[in-house]
């Protein structure tokens, strides 16, 4: 099958690999706009299966949908002035509106902390309404300097919580909750990703914040990237926007927060996390399409076949599609399903029909095997599971091997060069962390000496996770 040369090589050029697999693959295009992008439909389908996923955990971690204005008046994002400092280089703002100028600009939506304040203010009267648990789906607006399709976008969409406490600890529990048991959960079991769960430094926190926790991935060139955050907002905002709560002995306190999002950032972190030089390799549960069924040539007895076995998985549910687009070439096609990283392709054509056989291509295994038909819809979803865990496997795999130990900046500057670097925070520092910036290495995050999330920048045997990043 003539599939060299479709892509670019990672090894030769990684980022350019990249933009070709978005492009071939059919994920995304960019829009006219600079740093905008037209997300097409198998890229969309690849969105809205995380969605699924992850619309499933908020809800069981207890919070419900609701939807903000995309309009937010300028005034508010002043009112928090760490947050504004943060935000202001990546705001879009409109002055005109209607033909008129406006009297008061109104922001694009970057992220919603300051209007949602201004409701909860309104609707948090006593302990009684809290916790106040509130997720969005929606789009935001950053004006970002150096886009790149998917992972840095200046609109993208994302899921956005919102929540509002009666103590810090509270608070401080929902936000690891939130990180562990809906980012890192659906990270690893459904994205098959290896995540370090650490938490941020103070040069790396959320403008507002005052803890963020997050989880790291590390991409097919040894980079890292920024895969979700949940943050701890104190009472920051809650003292910006005047929510407070009667407490149950009668006084007026103010709210403790949170605030957590994921993006469509994730799709492009899927394509250079378990990406190869013949395309994307989607984990099977969080494929659109897990298995595609192939008519090699357009022969009636053929094309009933493709139907009946497309027929069959789909009722041993499995998330299938039938190709019988047999006026496109086989080889063409096949290339394209590679391309696109559907986790299984059944290619049957009129000898494989003599035999009641079909030939069964595993794109994360790499096996190719012919396979009795009506073995097929019991066969399958082990193999999907098999593949999902391989892949989950594969990229723990690349992390141990790309991961040293340092004990100087000089080193972690040239590990930095093909993977991470470990180095006790102690001997680092807020100074080394800001030379190693300089020199477009960053602190990715800090984690405990035993892996988990410390609660403190300084807690003793942390350890500062290096690497340079997307
Ligand atoms: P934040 O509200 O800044 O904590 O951002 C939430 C998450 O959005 C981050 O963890 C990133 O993974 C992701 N993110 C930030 N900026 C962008 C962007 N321009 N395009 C896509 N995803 C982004």
């Amino acid at each position: 099958m003539a599939k060299a040369h479709v892509l670019t090589s990672r090894a030769d050029d990684f980022p350019r690999w990249y933009q070709d697999l978005i492009a071939k693959a059919e994920l995304a295009d960019s829009g006219p706009v600079r740093g905008t992008m037209v997300i097409r439909p198998y890229g969309y389908g690849l969105w809205e299966r995380m969605q699924q996923e992850m619309d499933t955990r908020i809800k069981d971690a207890g919070a419900s949908n609701a939807y903000f204005p995309l309009f937010i008046p300028q005034s508010y994002l002043t009112k928090e002035a760490e947050h504004v400092e943060g935000f202001a280089p990546e705001l879009a703002v409109v002055t005109h509106a209607g033909g008129k100028e406006l009297e008061e600009p109104v922001v694009v939506r970057p992220t919603s902390e300051t209007i949602i304040n201004d409701y909860f203010s309104k609707w948090v009267n006593s302990y009684r309404d809290l916790p106040l648990l509130i997720n969005q789906w929606a789009n935001v607006v950053r004006w970002e300097l150096r886009p790149r399709v998917f992972l840095r976008t200046t609109e993208f969409l994302w899921q956005e919580g919102h929540t509002a406490h009666a103590t810090y600890e509270d608070a401080r529990d929902y936000a690891a909750h939130i990180h562990r048991n809906v980012y890192a959960d659906f990270m690893e079991n459904v994205l098959a990703m290896d995540v370090v769960p650490g938490r941020k430094t103070a040069r790396e926190r959320f403008a507002g914040a005052i803890n963020t926790l997050t989880l790291e991935g590390m991409m097919g060139d040894g980079k890292a990237l920024q895969l979700g955050t949940s943050h701890e907002l104190g009472q920051n905002f809650a003292k910006a926007f005047n929510t407070r709560y009667l407490s149950k002995d009668g006084r007026q306190e103010h709210v403790w927060q949170t605030s957590w999002g994921s993006t469509t950032r994730l799709v492009g972190a899927l394509v250079m996390m378990h990406g190869d030089d013949n395309g994307l390799r989607v984990p099977p549960r969080s494929a659109p399409i897990q298995a595609v069924v192939v008519a090699i040539k357009g022969d009636d007895g053929v094309l009933a076949k493709v139907r009946e076995i497309g027929d069959r998985l789909k009722a041993a549910g499995v998330r299938v599609r039938v190709d019988d687009r047999t006026d496109t070439p086989f080889g063409r096609r096949a290339v394209d399903w590679e391309l696109k990283g559907v986790p299984v392709r059944i290619e049957v054509g009129p000898r494989d029909l003599e035999n009641g056989t079909a030939v069964l291509v595993r794109r994360i295994a790499g096996s190719k095997e012919s396979t009795a038909i009506d073995a097929l819809s019991a066969l399958l979803p082990r193999v999907l599971e098999d593949d999902q865990a391989l892949l989950l496997t594969q990229s723990r795999r690349r992390r141990k091997d790309r991961t040293v130990e340092v004990t100087t900046i000089e080193e972690a500057e040239e590990a930095a060069n093909s993977g991470w670097a470990y180095m006790p925070w102690a001997r680092l520092g807020p100074e080394g962390e800001a030379k190693l910036a300089e020199r477009g290495v960053s602190v990715r995050c800090l984690v405990a000496a035993d892996g988990s999330v410390p609660e403190s920048d300084d807690q003793p045997g942390n350890v500062a996770v290096m690497a340079r990043a997307y």
